[in-house]
């Protein structure tokens, strides 16, 4: 655990200075992506203070750790007959990237008579993502949610870079993003931009992330089984 301690320490350190480089004034949350994780681990983490949400990807691992003492996101690819398993528990839907899903979460959302807030991701071509939608199709989608779903709010954008891009190209990919957030966040209200994962925060912090997901380089390797 102390191990996990220090490893935080160095990342808001190394955000800190990345904002102070390059001039930037927001905050910039940090999300534990805690697959494989235990909640015991994420209990400690969350009495730390810093790190305040835990993100996963499948739903059957969220189910089995759900606890309403944590606040949870969903950040891997949701299938639709799974949304009836997280709605409601989740701050954020973070991979809200279809009309399908989007009807199902308007379905079961109205069903318990809450508001769901989900992200929109981004395909940026990413392997591990398998979903997403293009930038250029963002703004009308959210424009469609926005006016035939009221029980969805959008509340910003998510996006998983492809691994082992070149730098430049990765920093390019950021930037048209933040652009796309950037032009929309006003008419929308987009608050959140959810970029940077333990190989590519320091460059998502750079490009304008507001909220880094890190799995690794917060609680050491992932066990080879998953
Ligand atoms: C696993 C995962 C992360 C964190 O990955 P690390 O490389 O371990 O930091 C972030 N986002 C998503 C969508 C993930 O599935």
């Amino acid at each position: 655990m102390d191990n996990i301690i220090e490893n935080l320490n160095t990342i808001v350190a190394e955000i800190e200075s990345i904002k102070q480089k390059f001039g930037l004034t927001e905050d910039v949350e940090i999300l534990g992506a805690s697959k494989t994780r235990d909640a015991d681990t994420l209990q400690i983490l969350n009495r730390d203070g810093r790190v305040r949400v835990f993100g996963e990807n499948r739903v059957q691992e969220f189910t089995q750790k759900y606890t309403d003492t944590l606040t949870w996101d969903i950040i891997g690819q949701l299938q639709t007959n799974k949304v009836k398993y997280v709605i409601g528990k989740v701050r954020y839907i973070q991979s809200l990237d279809r009309f399908s899903l989007a009807d199902e979460i308007e379905k079961q959302a109205t069903k318990i008579g809450i508001t769901q807030k989900c992200l929109v991701e981004i395909n940026t071509g990413a392997e591990e993502a398998k979903g997403g939608m293009a930038l250029k199709d963002v703004q009308s989608f959210i424009a469609t949610v926005k006016s035939k779903y009221p029980h969805i709010e959008i509340c910003g954008l998510m996006a998983v870079a492809p691994r082992g891009i070149e730098e430049n190209k990765l920093r390019e990919l950021f930037k048209d993003v933040r652009k796309t957030y950037d032009e929309l966040k006003d008419e929308y209200g987009l608050t959140v931009l959810s970029m940077g994962m333990s190989e590519d925060y320091k460059i998502a912090v750079e490009c304008g992330s507001n909220s880094v997901r890190l799995g690794r380089v917060l609680f050491g390797e992932r066990p080879r089984v998953l």
